[in-house]
């Protein structure tokens, strides 16, 4: 009964930690989740109207310097090599073409996080995508300083993203040993202090608990400016640090923790990261907005994140000059979140028809 009525509840107005605790503990089977879904759908749909928007992705722009590295990243894979994209700036019009032929208006420019580099290399970049027309949010980590954000506010950047994973202290410690979680915390409120949108992501399956999770997303819910989450799900490489120490997380667990956001956040951007074959069950979830299921820069003959989908029709390589290429899985992914019910932004329908 007081299942139905925080969810009743929760379409008029937001809710408090104790109802987002409570849905945690309560919709972990279908006769819970099923409704859980409905409810967050409605929200998003009254507050946010029935566009789900793809983002483009242009990672790797420098080498990470974190050490050692995040538990779950890619660095921790054995044999993985680090490989930077190293555009240069007279490169990024013929770049940008590549992303708009696909419809793309926005770009994520990623990390890694090198605190003597990153402020800067990110700056030209962003200057250089936005006089070729493109929209820009960044994502580097704790190494900006306040005058790089100023710098990037008059550039018109959409939003600066500050992660967390976990706000768990000894979780945050002991899967991210070469971070700080201090330092992100001081980013966040330079980010916010300035008037820049705020974007961060948790992690789902850390070893944190639901009471983590809640206080993680009231804390981001107190920032004047924040403007987009991400939820991802830990995954677990094999022979990583954390094989046979912890499991990778379930997307059903990221999806409930979706849902229950959209219920706390109602209006902002809601992503899930990575992984667009759950597109459907994140439509589902109340998200309306992806990085990972766009198109993104590569160097030919590198692996391609969409390697998994190369064997379907419907991958397409854009090539972008100088040894680079755009590879768009969008028709895929706009087919999966129409069959959801939802639309995609009108320039990407048009490219993909
Ligand atoms: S900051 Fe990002 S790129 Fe660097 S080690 Fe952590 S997860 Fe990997």
């Amino acid at each position: 009964m007081r299942l139905e009525e925080i969810l009743e509840k929760s379409v008029e107005e937001e809710i408090t930690p104790e109802e987002a605790i409570y849905l945690f503990e309560n919709t972990q089977a279908p006769e819970g989740y099923l409704p859980l879904f409905k409810a967050a759908c409605t929200v998003r749909k009254e507050e946010m109207g029935n566009v789900f928007r793809l983002d483009g992705f242009v990672g790797a722009s420098m080498e990470c310097k974190i050490e050692p590295p995040c538990c779950y990243c890619w660095r921790t894979k054995p044999g993985h090599k680090w490989g930077t994209l190293d555009i240069r700036p007279e490169q990024i019009p013929q770049i940008a073409e590549g992303f708009k032929k696909t419809g793309t208006t926005t770009v994520e420019i990623g990390g890694g996080t090198d605190p003597e580099k990153s402020g800067l290399v990110i700056i030209e970049l962003l200057r250089h995508f936005k006089e070729s027309g493109l929209n820009v949010w960044v994502n580097v980590g704790p190494a900006l300083e306040e005058e790089h954000i100023r710098e990037m506010k008059k550039l018109d950047v959409e939003a600066i993203t500050c992660s967390f994973e976990t706000m768990n202290e000894e979780v945050f410690s002991r899967v991210k040993p070469g971070d700080s979680l201090k330092k992100r915390k001081q980013l966040a409120e330079l980010i916010d202090r300035n008037g820049v949108s705020l974007n961060s992501v948790l992690m789902v399956g850390l070893g944190e608990s639901y009471k983590d999770r809640v206080a993680h997303l009231f804390y981001l819910k107190g920032f004047k400016n924040f403007h987009r989450l991400s939820v991802t799900c830990l995954r677990v490489f094999p022979g990583s640090s954390l094989e046979g120490q912890m499991s990778s997380a379930s997307p059903l667990e990221g999806a409930r923790t979706l849902a229950i956001a959209r219920l706390i956040f109602r209006n902002i951007y809601i992503s899930a990261g990575g992984g667009y074959q759950n597109i459907p069950l994140w439509v589902m979830s109340g998200v309306n907005r992806m990085t990972h299921a766009g198109a993104h820069l590569s160097k030919k003959g590198q692996p391609s994140r969409f390697a998994d989908l190369e064997s379907l029709a419907g991958i397409e390589h854009i090539d972008a000059g100088n040894g680079y290429e755009i590879i768009s899985p969008l028709s895929i992914s706009t087919c999966y979140i129409r069959s959801g019910g939802m639309d995609v932004e009108p320039s990407i329908l048009k490219a993909c028809s």
